[in-house]
């Protein structure tokens, strides 16, 4: 059993299940659960409103969770501090903002030059780190630029090179993969970019909950993650970004909390990172987000990555024996990421995933909100197996047998 499986309560009500799906969201531990409870049961009220001392508790907790994020992501060395953490509602939220809030202001100050501005994305991002630029590139005319991946699953060095510009406005690429498990070489495209003035923005989503993220070692210029795929609740997601650009971004929502002045006709706004998080914070997932990185935090980062690190290989190492498993990269080129996609030949995807489901094994069947990245593989859907904490070398020897057995079942030779 793993050290960890103890601290998700949802297994004391489900002894069998076994959860390969922490991509798509981790399951929450306890403590964080009783966390958002407690505050809900006693602490609630509106954060930056009132004088009295429940609110201004919950204006606290706000602003000390926001310092405790900038730690967590390595945002509070140098110039950096917490005023370039943006409380936002999820990943997809905070690409949206970069996107409608800073990227379509440089895009229209080049288009007055007559230039036509270009965002570059790889070919491997999830559709919240895509349909933003697509919807840009309908609105603006921006060229959208796809960066190819190699043979490994990573971003193609080389061919980014190629693409970047004087006319390039942002690279905008994720930092783990959530179908391939693949970690891209940040520091790199940053560097890159940066020689042509480009920023960059990173999804994090797969990112966080797995390894160390340091933003300034990195020198990202944006960095987005959501709370749910590191063992927070949803309803909550962060954007790094550098004050630089937090200066030169408008909202993309506006509403109450985010004025110094308004009439009828103009208002004038607070700075960031309170003029980015109009109308009432979500408290409670703040407090679940913070409660979240102290479980996190509380655990040796070598010590979860390791025990991560090993069940990947195992996976990996057990998957390599079934025949007829086919995985969307060469067995020689999987690293130890936790996450692991395939498909069994001949067979859908959601008849894999359901005959798993007889067995109580939790996987992800289907595109995985990575549609052009199953197209480039010529495939139209996949299975995904994905590792938390609470994983154990038994669950991935129980999914083995269950693969087995579909193979039986469904006759796959
Ligand atoms: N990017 C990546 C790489 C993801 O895996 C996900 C979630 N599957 C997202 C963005 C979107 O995250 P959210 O749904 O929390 O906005």
């Amino acid at each position: 059993m793993s050290l960890w499986q103890q601290d998700f309560a949802v297994f004391s009500l489900h002894p069998e299940l076994k959860y390969f799906d922490s991509a798509a969201t981790c399951l929450m531990p306890k403590v964080v659960a009783d966390a958002m409870h407690y505050y809900q049961c006693f602490e609630h009220a509106n954060s930056h409103k009132g004088l009295y001392p429940l609110s201004a508790n919950a204006t606290k907790t706000v602003e000390k969770s926001r310092e405790k994020v900038a730690d967590f992501i390595g945002a509070s060395i140098g110039a950096s501090n917490a005023q370039e953490i943006i409380f936002t509602a999820s990943t997809t939220q905070a690409i949206n903002q970069v996107a409608q809030g800073y990227v379509k202001q440089q895009i229209n100050a080049l288009a007055i030059k007559d230039r036509v501005a270009n965002v570059i994305v790889s070919e491997a991002e999830h559709h919240a780190n895509l349909l933003p630029w697509q919807i840009l590139s309908q609105e603006t005319g921006v060229e959208l630029r796809i960066a190819p991946i190699t043979l490994s699953g990573t971003v193609d060095l080389k061919a980014l090179s190629l693409l970047l510009d004087k006319n390039s406005v942002l690279v905008a690429i994720n930092h783990v993969s959530n179908v391939l498990g693949t970690v891209n070489p940040i520091a790199e495209i940053c560097q890159l970019a940066h020689k042509k003035s480009v920023p960059v923005l990173v999804d994090g989503a797969q990112a966080v909950g797995h390894i160390k993220v340091e933003v300034e070692k990195l020198s990202c210029d944006f960095y987005v993650f959501s709370a749910h795929k590191m063992y927070g609740p949803t309803g909550i997601g962060i954007l790094f970004a550098k004050q630089v650009y937090l200066e030169q971004m408008q909202p993309l929502i506006v509403g109450g909390g985010i004025v110094t002045k308004t009439s009828f006709t103009e208002h004038y706004l607070l700075p960031a990172p309170l003029r980015f998080e109009a109308g009432s914070h979500n408290v409670a997932a703040i407090v679940g987000l913070s409660t979240a990185i102290d479980y996190l935090t509380a655990i040796p980062l070598a010590k979860r990555q390791n025990y991560l690190q090993q069940l990947s290989s195992y996976l990996i190492k057990e998957m390599s024996h079934l025949s007829f498993i086919k995985p969307l990269l060469a067995f020689e080129q999987l690293t130890t990421a936790s996450i692991f996609s395939f498909v069994v030949d001949g067979v859908h995807s959601h008849d894999v995933a359901s005959c798993l489901a007889d067995d109580n094994i939790a996987v992800r069947a289907g595109h995985h909100c990575a549609q052009p990245l199953h197209r480039k593989l010529t495939i139209a859907t996949s299975i995904r197996v994905s590792l938390g904490l609470y994983n154990s070398h038994a669950d991935i020897d129980k999914l083995i047998i269950s693969l087995r057995k579909v193979q039986q079942l469904l006759t796959i030779t």
